[in-house]
């Protein structure tokens, strides 16, 4: 084990209640990409098609927001073993929660239940009517979008349908951010990874742990934005730091 990794295991050791904080980057390893990450791309997708004016006045936006979400939107991605050591920490008993900037749903695929998570820009799982806010299920959005509704708008008041994942200009979710801050006020450590740390208000959650002078750890392929108020950055790949840090404290 490398020095700095034993010291971050040494830092956390006798921590109950650790707050994970994952971004993107968690999930590069996982073949997809960190379009705010060094590569700058989204290769997949266009940013622009994620802003939510957009999306309310162009008609051809949202009829290529249904194409890349149908067939599924993530393909066939898989957690990789960053994942899966944050599901080991919470068997363990020593997660109080996973704050998470990722739409992907990795973490659920790899066993980690919702209550352990808030998933700060949404999900890409579920549709909501952005008038009425009713759910629909995707599964008949689905069919009627292959039967040639190339905009289906809402059974309910005929409003435009969306994802649930949050757009650009969209707030956030209140619930989730509500359940992020009550971990954050519990939580005895935490631990970043794979997230700049430079978009708010995401990031005042893992400041607010470490303003209080608790320990705060973060796994990232490059520098952040805070790294000057952490304990220390391991700088590498979150699948081989994360599962050798988690097994140091769990073993
Ligand atoms: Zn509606």
């Amino acid at each position: 084990m490398s020095q700095d990794l034993a010291y971050a295991a040494r830092l956390l050791l006798d921590a109950k209640r650790i707050l994970v904080f994952t971004g993107a980057g968690i999930s590069t390893e996982s073949g997809l990409p960190d379009f705010r990450g060094t590569e700058g791309v989204w290769t997949k997708f266009s940013q622009e098609d994620f802003e939510l004016d957009r999306y309310l006045t162009d008609r051809t936006v949202r009829m290529r927001a249904w194409a890349n979400r149908f067939p599924k939107m993530f393909g066939n991605a898989k957690p990789n073993p960053a994942h899966v050591a944050v599901t080991d920490l919470w068997n363990a008993g020593k997660l109080v929660g996973c704050v998470t900037q990722n739409i992907d749903g990795l973490h659920q695929a790899a066993g980690l239940p919702q209550e352990a998570i808030a998933e700060l820009h949404g999900n890409s799982d579920g549709i909501a009517c952005v008038q009425c806010g009713a759910a629909h299920d995707p599964k008949e959005i689905e069919e009627r979008w292959v039967n040639g509704d190339v905009d289906p708008h809402c059974d309910h008041c005929g409003g435009i349908l969306k994802s649930t994942i949050v757009f650009y200009g969209e707030v956030l979710p209140q619930g989730e951010l509500e359940l992020a801050s009550q971990w954050a006020a519990q939580a005895d450590a935490v631990v970043a990874v794979g997230s700049s740390l430079s978009v708010y208000p995401a990031a005042y959650i893992p400041l607010e742990i470490a303003s209080r002078g608790d320990t705060f750890v973060i796994v990232n392929a490059a520098p952040t934005d805070l790294d000057s108020v952490a304990s220390l950055r391991l700088e590498g790949l979150a699948g081989e730091i994360l599962p050798r840090l988690v097994g140091a404290i769990t073993a």
